[in-house]
């Protein structure tokens, strides 16, 4: 299916809303939802030719969806990237690269600040078929050089990270992977290409959890890679047919939807994150906030240079307290005081999420583990949405001011 005909060099807001595959007959304003597993070939001949590779057409929903199509390139149009490619969910999208750019003897490197699961899926799952990994501290790009050996292929990189927003030098870390023959993934979930456009910094593929701000209002679950044409054509995705992580149609189309409003909710999430940053950093109760906006955070400037001067819709804050048992106990109280915002473990909605990292996210670490990630039994993370920011700190205030 070819994309629908737009003037050149329009700008991302445009593209936001305009990207997708040309309008069917009915002419439909917003996109089909084209929910269906097979297609109808016009003849024998043209499927043959379809199946060959020789003719472009649709097939079978394993191979490719127009509504998935328009959601891969609007989402490659926003990161500016050739091309992107869809997957189930954002660890299907790692799943994905991993499996597709990596064989026996391979090293990847990564940050120990990462998704859990990105943790778990590369130094064990990997690791089961001969797959090296060495795990590196976010901010630290001399422990990222010392970490490549002549077998290091990837270096797999997030930012800012999850739950304490470290941030790191992407554009460093693009010249470390070249200079070693490696490539450079970023995880670019928590920043989204409306802050942060990881390829133009050097990075040679950026990594997406659909679920969390592209779809954005927490419905369906959702992943991409977005890199250049030759390498999801020739890579990624013989592996997807193969291997069948496809986005359905339907999730497609709502984070489809998602995207033409990324830009206004990005922006309006990250200035309510800020106000509320600010307003935690005063509070008696509150020891240390985590937010990249911060003048106290220890990258903000590199922050502000990645992120478009934006600090993104996530932050964290430690609840003040002599001892863990202490500041456990004061944390449960603050989520269980809460009457409007969400104790939940998602992020990227526009409703306000929290969580306590130490017995969730975290919950399998020793202490010790605990301890050396930096993440403290009193620590808060708050997705924050868009709800009025008076109303997000009454609800704090709940549980804050009548702490023991
Ligand atoms: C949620 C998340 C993922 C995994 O995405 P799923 O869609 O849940 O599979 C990966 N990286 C980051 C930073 C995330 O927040």
């Amino acid at each position: 299916m070819t994309l629908k005909k737009l003037p050149d060099n329009l700008h991302r807001d445009t593209l936001a809303v305009r990207v997708a595959v040309e309008r069917s007959q009915y002419g439909e304003n917003s996109e089909a939802l084209y929910l269906t597993s097979g297609y109808v070939q016009p003849s024998a001949e043209a499927s043959a030719r379809r199946f060959a590779g020789d003719e472009e057409g649709y097939t079978y929903a394993r191979s490719g969806n127009p509504t998935v199509t328009s959601f891969e390139m609007r989402l490659a149009a926003m990161e500016g990237t050739e091309a992107a490619i869809a997957t189930s969910t954002g660890m299907a999208a790692i799943m994905l690269m991993l499996f597709s750019l990596l064989k026996t003897g391979d090293h990847v490197v990564y940050s120990q600040s990462m998704f859990g699961s990105t943790i778990k899926l590369i130094g064990t799952e990997f690791a089961r078929f001969g797959v090296e990994s060495s795990i590196v501290p976010q901010s630290d790009v001399a422990a990222w050089k010392a970490a490549i050996r002549p077998n290091t292929k990837i270096l797999f990189a997030e930012t800012p990270t999850n739950p304490l927003t470290d941030v790191c030098d992407i554009a460093a870390l693009a010249d470390l992977a070249h200079n070693a023959g490696a490539l450079l993934a970023v995880d670019n979930c928590f920043a989204t290409p409306i802050l942060q456009r990881p390829v133009a910094m050097g990075a040679d593929i950026v990594m997406h959890s659909g679920t969390k701000y592209l779809d954005g209002q927490g419905r369906v679950m959702a992943g991409a890679l977005c890199a250049s044409e030759k390498m999801i054509q020739e890579k990624f995705l013989p592996v997807q047919k193969n291997g069948g992580m496809v986005l359905s149609p339907f999730n497609a189309w709502v984070v489809l939807k998602g995207l033409e409003t990324l830009d206004i909710r990005m922006r309006a999430q990250s200035a309510r994150a800020h106000e509320l940053a600010l307003w935690l950093e005063q509070h008696p109760k509150v020891s240390r906030v985590y937010y990249p906006g911060l003048t106290s955070h220890p990258q903000h400037e590199l922050s502000m240079k990645q992120m478009s001067g934006l600090g993104g819709a996530v932050l964290s804050f430690d609840v003040k307290a002599d001892t863990p048992q202490a500041a456990r106990a004061g944390a449960f109280h603050v989520l269980d005081s809460l009457q409007t915002l969400s104790l939940c473990t998602n992020l990227g909605d526009t409703k306000t999420l929290l969580t306590h990292a130490a017995s969730t996210s975290h919950g399998k670490l020793s202490e010790d583990q605990r301890q050396a990630a930096g993440i403290g039994q009193g620590l808060i993370r708050m997705a924050v949405g868009l709800e009025h920011p008076d109303d997000m700190k009454a609800d704090l205030l709940r549980g804050l001011d009548t702490l023991k």
